[in-house]
Order: C-alpha cells, then structure tokens, then sequence
C-alpha cells in the first residue's frame, strides 16, 4: 500500500552538490521544495558521509542550507517510477508518491568500470567504490592499495584511503604524459581547480604518480595478491593487498530517460540534453550536475542553483550564473580531453573475462551479436541486480552496445526493484499539472 502522498512545487531528486544548490536556490524564492535521495544522507557522491572523519566545511555549510522549514529531505527513497507530475519513492520508510509542479534532475553519476583479466576478485573494486567503503568504516589499516585508471578521482580516493591509514603503493593514471602536460599548462585559468590540485598534492606526498600505465591483469586466489601493470617502461608486476581501479564517471540518465527527456552524447555515453536555462525538453524538467555530462563539484553547485531558480520561476537569478556555468564547464571538457581513455584500455578484456558480474557472462559469449537486445536475450547478460548499469555501460564504452539514446525504448519502469506493495497502493491524486484540480493557485 503506498503510504503517502506529497505535493511540491519544485521536487530535486538527488542531494549531491547539484541537488542541494537546486533545493536551496528554490526555497530561496519561497517555493515549497520536496529533496529526494536513495542515501541515507544528504551529500551526494563527494560529500558521502565519512564516519571517521565527517564531511568538509563546504559540505557543512551545503547540508545547513536545507535544515529549513521549506525543504523536506525525503531520505533512503528511491525513485522507480515517473510520470509526467509525480514520481514514486520507495524505501525502508515505505512508498510514496511524490508530486511536482517542476522538477529537477540532479541525479549525478556513477563510476566507469571495464572488465580486464582478474577484475572479479575479491579486493578488486573501483577508485570511488574503495573510497566510498573507506568511507563507510571498511578496514584498510596497513593494508597495501594500488590505485588505477583515468581522472582526477583516483587522486581524491588515493586521498581518502590514506588518511584511513592504507598504504597507497602508487597510482596508475592511464593518460599519457603528454596529455597531463597539456593540462598543466591550461590548469591556471581555474584557480580554485589549481588549489584543489595543490591541497591533494600535498596529501599523497611520497605516493608515486605514474602516467601511461595500465593495470592489465589481478591475479589471486580467493583474494587479489598481485598487479600486472603495462606502462611507457615495459610491464611488471607489484604485490598488494587491494585494487582500486576507476575509469572515469558516467552520468545517471536513466530517469530522465524515463520520463522522456532528450539524451545527446559527446563520447560513448549518453547525457540529459538541456537548453542553456538548464530546462530538459520535457515541459516542466529540468537538469542539473553530472547528469549532464562530468563537470565536476563545483560545476554541479552552480548548474544545481541555475536549475533551481529556473524552476521557482526566477529566470533573472538564474541568468547571474550562466558565465561562471561557461567556465566551469570549460575546464569540463579540458578533462575529457586529458583523460580520454587510451585503446588499450578498450582491449584488455579477453573473450574469457566475465563481462556482466551479475549473470557470469564473458566476453566471448557476447560477439556476433549485431544488436544489444538479442544479446541480452541469448546470454542474459544485463538482466542481473545491476540491470545493465555496469556491464552496458562497458559494453558502450567498449564499443559493443549501442548506447541507447532512444528515449522510446530505451528505459522500462520500474528504475530499481520495487515492492509490489508499493506498485498495488498506487492511490489516485491530482496533480500540479492537472490544471483543474491543482491545488496551488
Ligand atoms: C563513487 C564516486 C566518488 C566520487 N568522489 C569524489 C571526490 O572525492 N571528489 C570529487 O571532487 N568528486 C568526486 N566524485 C565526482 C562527483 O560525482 C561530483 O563531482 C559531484 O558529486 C557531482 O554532484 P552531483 O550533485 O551532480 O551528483 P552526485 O553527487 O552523484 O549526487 C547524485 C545523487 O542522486 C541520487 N540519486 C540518483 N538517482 C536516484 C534515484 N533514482 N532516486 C533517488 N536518488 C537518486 C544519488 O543517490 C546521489 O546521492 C565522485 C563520484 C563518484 C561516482
């Protein structure tokens, strides 16, 4: 039975940087704000809680601004649904529908993880999955932690597992030397970038950074023991206790896919299309943060305030922000550029690599397939807990699945699993977009 029903004029789904600055900017004109998150608690990807050492003085102050009276911060509620006005949440503190005048999408991004030999073990996971863990309690005193992959996560997780006392080995960045001489030269135009990179820098003092190289194979038993590395030098192999690889992000589209919104791409992977008021192509959507592409925190603080007056109805506040949106999107594509990731990373799976973790399928298993839905349906590969999310979003990058930027077929509900409890108690409402029964003026 669906518990409850609740009325916003403007609903942010999603409480990272983007989300909070929407619900803030919102609430700001007085608009009654509805703050949706699957977590238990506010903060998003960068500013996940962290139980040893909390959450940093700029997270604090974004957390403080939605303590008042007219943003409520539904918590460890998951949206599965969408329809045009409302949306379902469901969670431990049970199902509710969820309806809007105007909505914001801040729904973020998640890590970029390709299938190389040995990527299954136990010990093996992504840069900002042990960071997440590490986070969350998980035990990595003295334990020796390799980090690889591409960007500038792998700095900030080999930041994060220090100060929880691993021993960092070194990290294997992909790009070449080249590339990051390049992005050197360019960083002075953002100089909160250039200080942020300087702050980390003096944190992995002593931690080795080593370009051009790329973890080719894990090997172990029941555990990850060793690393096989391929860089400028030739290969070789390093002992270690855990493996964080990460290669790059890639944006949670599959709401706003839901509900209809354009997808564009600029790489293998799809984004929200937005206009520059950050408005979707559905009326009354917008969009916000790394869901339009990998920008980073301080660009989804400022795309989340953007949105977040657009949908209070305040066009004037929102148009104050464009410029420093353009800067802040202009170091985006920097870092694409910079970490654009190398063909051998595309290469390492062999036809024997576990491809989906889910349902076992290897790559093998997987070629001669000419569409991603015949594939699904021979291997059922993709249909496992994850629904695609990992093991799509490799194939996409590996160039073997077509990235479904139809918006037709390309997303089913429900979003996650949902109880059937919460599907039968669907009650009938009316809702901002019903002209008629609205309730607001
Ligand atoms: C694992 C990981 C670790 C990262 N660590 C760092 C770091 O240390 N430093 C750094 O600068 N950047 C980090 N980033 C990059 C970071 O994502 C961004 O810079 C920043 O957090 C983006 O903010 P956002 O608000 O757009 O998205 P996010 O912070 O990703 O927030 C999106 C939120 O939406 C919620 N959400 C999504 N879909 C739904 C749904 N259907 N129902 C309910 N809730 C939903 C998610 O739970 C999440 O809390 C990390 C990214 C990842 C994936």
């Amino acid at each position: 039975m669906t518990e409850s029903v609740r009325h916003y004029e403007v609903l942010v789904v999603g409480a990272g940087p983007a989300g909070l600055a929407a619900a803030k900017a919102a609430a700001l004109h007085g608009a009654r704000v509805g703050l949706v998150d699957a977590q238990p608690r506010a903060g998003g990807q960068v500013w996940r809680h962290d139980i040893a050492h909390g959450v940093p003085a700029i997270a604090r102050r974004a957390l403080a601004a939605i303590e008042g009276e007219q943003i409520e911060f539904l918590a460890q509620a998951q949206i599965a649904l969408a329809q045009p006005g409302w949306l379902l949440a469901d969670g431990p503190g049970g199902a509710r529908k969820l309806h809007y005048r105007n909505l914001v999408l801040a729904t973020g991004a998640r890590e970029l993880l390709l299938p190389f030999p040995g990527w299954t073990l136990p010990g093996v996971t992504g840069a900002g999955g042990a960071q997440a863990l590490a986070k969350q309690g998980w035990p990595l005193a003295g334990k020796r932690v390799l980090i690889a992959g591409s960007g500038p996560l792998l700095l900030a997780s080999a930041a994060t597992l220090r100060r929880h006392g691993a021993r960092v080995l070194g990290i294997h960045e992909q790009a070449s030397s080249a590339a990051l001489a390049r992005f050197a030269l360019q960083l002075p135009r953002w100089p909160a970038k250039a200080a942020q990179a300087l702050v980390l820098q003096a944190q992995l003092a002593g931690v080795g950074y080593q370009r051009g190289s790329v973890v080719v194979a894990a090997h172990g038993d029941t555990q990850v023991r060793e690393v096989e590395i391929e860089g400028p030098r030739g290969r070789c192999r390093i002992a270690c206790d855990q493996l964080a690889v990460g290669y790059g992000l890639v944006p949670n589209v599959e709401l706003a896919q839901l509900l209809g919104c354009r997808l564009e791409r600029t790489g293998a992977h799809p984004q929200v299309a937005v206009d520059a008021q950050l408005r979707s192509s559905v009326e009354h959507v917008f969009a916000a943060g790394e869901a339009l592409g990998i920008g980073g925190r301080d660009c989804a603080l400022i795309e989340g305030a953007i949105a977040g007056h657009m949908a209070a109805g305040n066009a004037k506040a929102a148009q104050v922000l464009l410029p420093r949106r353009r800067q802040a999107r202009a170091f985006a594509t920097l870092l694409q550029q910079t970490f654009a990731l190398d063909h051998r990373v595309h290469a390492l799976a062999q036809d024997d690599t576990l491809v989906c973790r889910c349902e076992d399928v290897p790559l093998g298993q997987l070629r001669g397939f000419s569409d991603q839905r015949d594939a699904k349906l021979a291997s059922r590969c993709g249909m496992g807990a994850c629904q695609g999310r990992i093991c799509g979003t490799a194939l996409a990058e590996l160039g073997l699945a077509d990235p479904r930027l139809s918006t037709d077929d390309g997303r089913r509900p429900p979003l996650f699993p949902v109880r059937l409890a919460a599907l039968a108690g669907l009650p009938t409402e009316p809702s901002f977009t019903d002209d008629s029964q609205g309730i607001h003026p």
